[in-house]
């Protein structure tokens, strides 16, 4: 049988582990990515394995997603506390990407950067090909978008407080384009109870250099450092409304600087005023690395998730195309993303060779995570939340229904059970 060729457009954590599925499925792989580096916001990122992020990695490692084993070789620390969260792993957010690209290389994944999608041509009902700025058609049999759900500048002035130079740098490579909307899939923003749009991203990275040695030696040893902010320089209330992270919109992150230690200092909040930051003790001489203006604010995000169903296929007009990461639904989170890359890139090989598409079993907290979330999406009240194994509405669900263990063995065990041991090693073609 010839190989399927599987196209994945955007090359963030869903794309990625989109991408490894599929090659590791026995497809023709192509990665489509606008910037010059993959991993999309997760090269700002770096937490995982916190709180049921832990028990959804191990469970997708005993499916053979083991995209999470390059995460954990990239991991400075381990068993990490900080408010509200434990055992989280933190990766290297320098040494990652790198790292990722290799992986994807080995799996015979064709890269390419600089690749930003702005079109797409159909027959009937399949996308015949996406088109390549400045290079072309790339033709295939199925597509994925993984394209993420960031705002393009316009949307992060009206929704926002600007372009903060975030990782995204739209300004550079141009904003991000959806597959779903060049082909007419019903696409939703998301919206806070109060009706605002979009969320804003939820940290931003301070220099090492420009933070005073003793908590950089602490940070360094401990992979945390939890700083009490003064009472007059505290931010207000209403930044936990504005955040993409639910999970982190708790008051001790208005009260303390939480900082973890992912390579730069990962500040756990959305925005902090330069000056107001510099009147903490041991933040004299701060300086944002990412967003570069960390001080005004930070990306905007949750704008045009797609209508998809529990297998990940968009719902529309097309029946060739799949999404991964946040361009499923509102979850936050490289583990989430990877969740649903890893099982869109599975399934749009299986379309291309017409076997029955997988759904993940409910009894799996994987499972009942896309399967609850994919149906939430329909509601609009659904789409005023942001779902992650890791905090929120979601984990609380995770743990009454007995989900959330961090025993491995028993993780093992439920993934056998399910009989889905190793289904995403296993070639189809
Ligand atoms: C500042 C920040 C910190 C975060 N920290 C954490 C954390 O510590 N832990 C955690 O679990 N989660 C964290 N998150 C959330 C997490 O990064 C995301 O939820 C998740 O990684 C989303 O992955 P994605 O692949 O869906 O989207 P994205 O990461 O947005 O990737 C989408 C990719 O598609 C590309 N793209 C867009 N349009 C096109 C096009 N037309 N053609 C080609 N390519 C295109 C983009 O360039 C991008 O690389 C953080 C997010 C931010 C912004």
């Amino acid at each position: 049988m010839r190989k399927p060729k599987i196209v994945v457009v955007g090359g963030g954590w869903g794309g990625c582990a989109a991408a490894a599925a599929a090659a590791k499925a026995g497809a023709e792989v192509t990665l489509l990515e606008r910037t010059d580096m993959l991993l999309g916001t997760g090269l700002v990122g770096g937490i995982f394995r916190n709180n049921g992020r832990f028990t959804a990695a191990e469970e997708m490692l005993a499916m053979g997603a083991d995209i999470f084993t390059v995460m954990d070789n990239c991991t400075t620390h381990k068993n990490v506390e900080f408010p509200g969260h434990k055992h989280a792993s933190l990766y290297n957010v320098y040494k990652i990407e790198p790292a990722v690209r290799s992986y994807l290389t080995e799996l015979g994944v064709k890269i390419m950067t600089n690749a930003r999608v702005i079109d797409a041509a159909k027959e009937g009902n399949k996308i015949r090909c996406v088109v390549v700025e400045n290079v072309g058609p790339v033709e295939g049999d199925v597509f994925v978008d993984a394209t993420g759900t960031s705002a393009v500048p316009a949307n992060c002035t009206k929704y926002g407080n600007g372009c903060a130079m975030c990782i995204l740098r739209c300004h550079s490579f141009g904003p991000r384009i959806s597959i779903t909307t060049k082909v007419g899939v019903e696409e939703w923003v998301g919206k806070k109870s109060d009706g605002t749009v979009g969320a804003m991203s939820g940290s931003c990275k301070l220099c090492k250099d420009s933070i005073d040695p003793q908590i950089v030696k602490e940070l360094e040893e401990k992979g945390c450092v939890v700083i009490p902010i003064p009472e007059s320089v505290r931010e207000e209330e209403k930044l936990l409304s504005m955040k993409a992270c639910q999970q982190y919109a708790l008051k001790e992150f208005i009260e303390n600087l939480v900082l973890l230690d992912t390579g730069p200092a990962k500040l756990m909040v959305p925005f902090f005023p330069l000056e107001r930051l510099r009147k903490i003790p041991g933040m004299e001489k701060a300086r944002y690395e990412d967003p570069i203006a960390g001080g005004k604010g930070n990306s905007m995000r949750f704008f045009g998730f797609a209508n998809c169903n529990t297998h990940l296929q968009a719902i529309g007009p097309v029946d060739n195309l799949f999404c991964a990461g946040e361009k499923a639904g509102a979850m936050v989170g490289h583990t989430e993303a990877i969740v649903t890359g890893t099982l869109a890139g599975h399934n749009a090989v299986r379309k291309a060779i017409g076997e029955k598409l997988l759904e993940l079993p409910w009894e799996l907290a994987v499972g009942d995570f896309v399967n609850y979330v994919i149906g939430e999406m329909k509601k609009e009240e659904g789409r005023q939340y942001k779902y992650t194994f890791s905090g929120s509405i979601y984990f609380e669900r995770m743990k009454a229904k007995g989900l959330y263990t961090t025993d491995v063995q028993v993780i093992r065990e439920r993934v056998k059970k399910a009989g889905l041991q190793s289904i995403f090693n296993t070639k189809l073609v």
